[in-house]
């Protein structure tokens, strides 16, 4: 992909403030670009990205772009021997844990995330010590360690089917505290009765917005719809339009006979709304995943020609093959729908 090619599809993407790329900008990172892309297929690699890392990486050289659910299922489908997986440690975990035959390799090695980072198995066990009867569930935003003490695993677009069709009332979630928030509020309005019992743990990018932010949307922007991912606080998603995993927003702003929308999410999704909606306008506070943004062209490239140990996604035998059983008890949950 040349610098012209690039420019082509980065222009209508901002990757500072609200500034967008120039052709300056690509002819600077071209030249590793297409070195990138020969070099995958040289490799029998393929790159799966993660929405929130750099336009650069989404635009220039993924394969495939989505959530970490939808890069976990296109993991296990793929056909080449080595997936290079931009995005945080637990979802090249995830990769790993249902495609155990592939090497999976993350360029920004061990990259953290408040959320999965939030909680250990052994603290899990402390926790599921304290309430014996309850089932438990884990948002997949976890750790491996964590999935394999789960009963099942869940993403943001199915927690709430899922749980409410658990057998028993109590739910030990784990680790979104303010995800559990949201279900109990989800659950008020649909009359299910569970009691839902949470650790402490929270995505540092969705609990940066506080009601102030959305007042302050709603009086310089008035005619903008608000959405938000439910990892916000409650509080901030009631007054919102619309709540809703990824891939939710997605299809909610592309179908919106609206124009202009503010966006509570990290900065990778806005992105992606501003390239594939180049007739609306996104306005207001921008969060930036810093885990995320760990991953950068040069770490591919390296990662590519010599991947270093720390680079090499490697997962336990028994806690691959309990994480494994949770996972899948997500999809049949989810087929029996
Ligand atoms: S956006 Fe939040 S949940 Fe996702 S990797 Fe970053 S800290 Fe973790």
């Amino acid at each position: 992909m040349n610098a012209q090619e690039l420019y082509s599809k980065l222009k209508n993407v901002s990757h500072d403030s609200y500034k967008k790329w120039t052709l300056k900008d690509c002819e600077e990172i071209a030249p590793i670009v297409e070195k990138i892309n020969e070099l995958k297929s040289q490799n029998d690699a393929v790159i799966l990205a993660h929405s929130y890392t750099l336009p650069e990486i989404v635009y220039g050289v993924a394969d495939y772009v989505g959530d970490s659910y939808e890069l976990s299922q296109k993991a296990s489908q793929v056909k080449e021997k080595n997936i290079i997986f931009a995005g945080v440690y637990f979802m090249a975990e995830t990769a790993k844990i249902i495609s155990p035959n592939k090497t999976v390799i993350i360029p920004a090695g061990k990259s953290g995330c408040s959320l999965a980072d939030s909680i250990t198995a052994e603290e899990l066990k402390t926790l599921k010590a304290k309430y014996p009867q309850a089932s438990v569930v884990c948002y997949i935003n976890s750790n491996a360690e964590v999935k394999a003490e789960c009963d099942v695993c869940v993403t943001s677009s199915n927690v709430y089917d899922i749980i409410s069709k658990m057998p028993k009332k109590q739910i030990i979630f784990v680790p979104d505290s303010l995800m559990a928030e949201n279900i109990k509020v989800e659950f008020l309005k649909r009359g299910v009765e569970k009691e839902i019992i949470s650790s402490e743990g929270s995505c540092c990018v969705h609990d940066r917005f506080l009601v102030q932010d959305v007042e302050d949307i709603k009086q310089k922007y008035p005619e903008a719809k608000i959405i938000t991912h439910p990892e916000s606080r409650p509080e901030v998603c009631a007054m919102c339009d619309f709540v809703g995993g990824t891939g939710l927003m997605l299809k909610y702003v592309k179908e919106s006979a609206h124009k202009q929308f503010a966006v509570l999410t990290e900065r990778g999704l806005v992105n992606r709304l501003e390239f594939e909606n180049p007739d609306k306008q996104i306005v207001g506070p921008i969060a930036v995943c810093g885990h995320m943004k760990r991953n950068t062209l040069e770490d591919i490239y390296l990662a590519l020609v010599s991947p270093l140990s720390t680079q090499i996604v490697e997962v336990d035998k028994d806690v691959a093959e309990n994480a494994k059983k949770s996972i899948n008890k997500m999809f049949e949950m989810v087929e029996r729908k």
